[in-house]
């Protein structure tokens, strides 16, 4: 499905680390904070333990506690709500654009609106199980599905005007602009991932950052166990945690930061190349291109299937001939325990389940050549043809 692309750059950099004998809090990190900074054109980069571990530090700076609540997507990766309930707020759900995939902008702003200013018609935002009373609203959370930006301007400005913090979940986007700014650096934090199936990676790890020194300096407190700025080893003044990333991850994500316009226009070609080849396959379409002031960074190549093409089926017989395939994402509202602790239910967010139900994740990474690509379309093809005649 993925593969990272890592080199002799990052191999040198480790090396470099595990000569010096400092294995954490050492010069690596710093190096590949304030690299990514100047990348984001950010002020601070705060390097974390993993995209997770920088969302609920977001929240703890937010200001999230016993039952806040945080409008955010059900179509996501799980960790962005999940970072809601660790600090045991509420997730807020509002659907999504069907097009763009992202939050609705609008509606959101709607809620934000509705919840900040405690209007009559609050109730019908909230979770069922969260309607008696509900606490204050402290954040919005958009997350860039896919590497896709998302159009927040409306929804930063809903926020702003309400004293409500926004913190993006750039986890899957990292590199993306949207005219020429980067995303994560709209609001008051940005948060990015670096698992190996990210645009870049340090295997495991996350990057934080924000223009608020005040926030720089919190965050660096929260991952080192709650030290103040000058980190006495013993001295702890708030609580905190372990989040802190190693020397040999930063110098793996700073090789990776020196190439990531070639990792991104790596996985650019393959896209392309994947969208000319599927133009003559029948019931499977590209994704829609954002518009032009907006540049994309590939996470992922999903497409959207006609209904009458029975996915299981589909994906069953790809792998058969050796095609990996995933349904992306399953939506949030509808993960066993997020039922159970706020009794959402099928139906609740419609466009966030038609787009879980049609779409389907490729393979996908830079190394996949020429023939690779001809392999998979070839089998999607017939595949794809044959379970919509099993569907029909
Ligand atoms: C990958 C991802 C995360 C979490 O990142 P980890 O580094 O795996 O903790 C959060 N949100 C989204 C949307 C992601 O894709």
């Amino acid at each position: 499905m993925s593969a990272p692309d890592v080199g002799d750059d990052e191999r040198r950099l480790v090396d470099e680390v595990l000569r010096s004998g400092r294995l954490s809090m050492g010069p690596m990190l710093a190096r590949f904070e304030e690299e990514f900074a100047a990348c984001a054109g950010v002020p601070h980069a705060v390097g974390v333990s993993s995209g997770t571990a920088g969302l609920h530090l977001g929240m703890i700076a937010a200001g999230v506690g016993d039952g806040d609540l945080v409008v955010t997507s059900p179509f996501s990766f799980v960790a962005s709500a999940n970072a809601i309930l660790y600090e045991r707020g509420i997730p807020v759900f509002v659907d999504i654009d069907p097009e763009t995939l992202a939050l609705d902008a609008g509606r959101a702003a709607e809620a934000v609106e509705s919840l900040a200013r405690r209007l009559p018609d609050r109730g019908r935002w909230l979770p069922r199980g969260a309607r008696v009373s509900p606490g204050t609203l402290r954040a919005v959370v958009p997350v860039h599905v896919f590497g896709r930006p998302a159009e927040i301007d409306g929804l930063a400005a809903a926020a702003r005007a309400h004293g409500v913090a926004l913190v993006e979940d750039a986890c899957e986007a990292v590199g993306a602009r949207t005219g020429g700014r980067p995303v994560g650096t709209a609001g008051d934090a940005g948060v990015f991932a670096f698992y190996p199936n990210k645009q870049m990676t340090t295997g495991e790890g996350g990057m934080l950052v924000t223009a608020h020194a005040t926030w720089d300096e919190l965050f660096r407190s929260l991952r080192n166990q709650g030290r103040d700025g000058d980190a006495r080893w013993l001295h702890h003044v708030r609580l905190g945690f372990n989040y802190r990333l190693d020397e040999m991850s930063a110098a793996v994500g700073l090789a990776q930061l020196r190439r990531l316009d070639a990792l991104l226009a790596g996985r650019r070609a393959v896209a392309s190349a994947y969208d000319a080849r599927l133009k003559s396959v029948a019931g499977v379409s590209p994704l829609s291109a954002p518009g032009p002031r907006v540049e994309k960074s590939w996470f992922v190549y999903v497409v959207r299937l006609d209904p009458a093409i029975d996915r299981s089926r589909l994906m069953e017989r790809l792998e058969a001939r050796g095609v990996p395939t995933r349904p992306y994402f399953s939506p949030i509202h509808l993960q066993p325990f997020y039922r159970d602790r706020f009794g959402f239910e099928p139906g609740d967010f419609p466009h966030t389940e038609e787009a879980a139900r049609r779409l389907l994740a490729l393979p996908f990474h830079a190394g996949l050549a020429e023939d690779d690509l001809d392999y998979v379309c070839g089998c999607l093809a017939d595949e794809s043809a044959r379970a919509r005649d099993s569907a029909a």
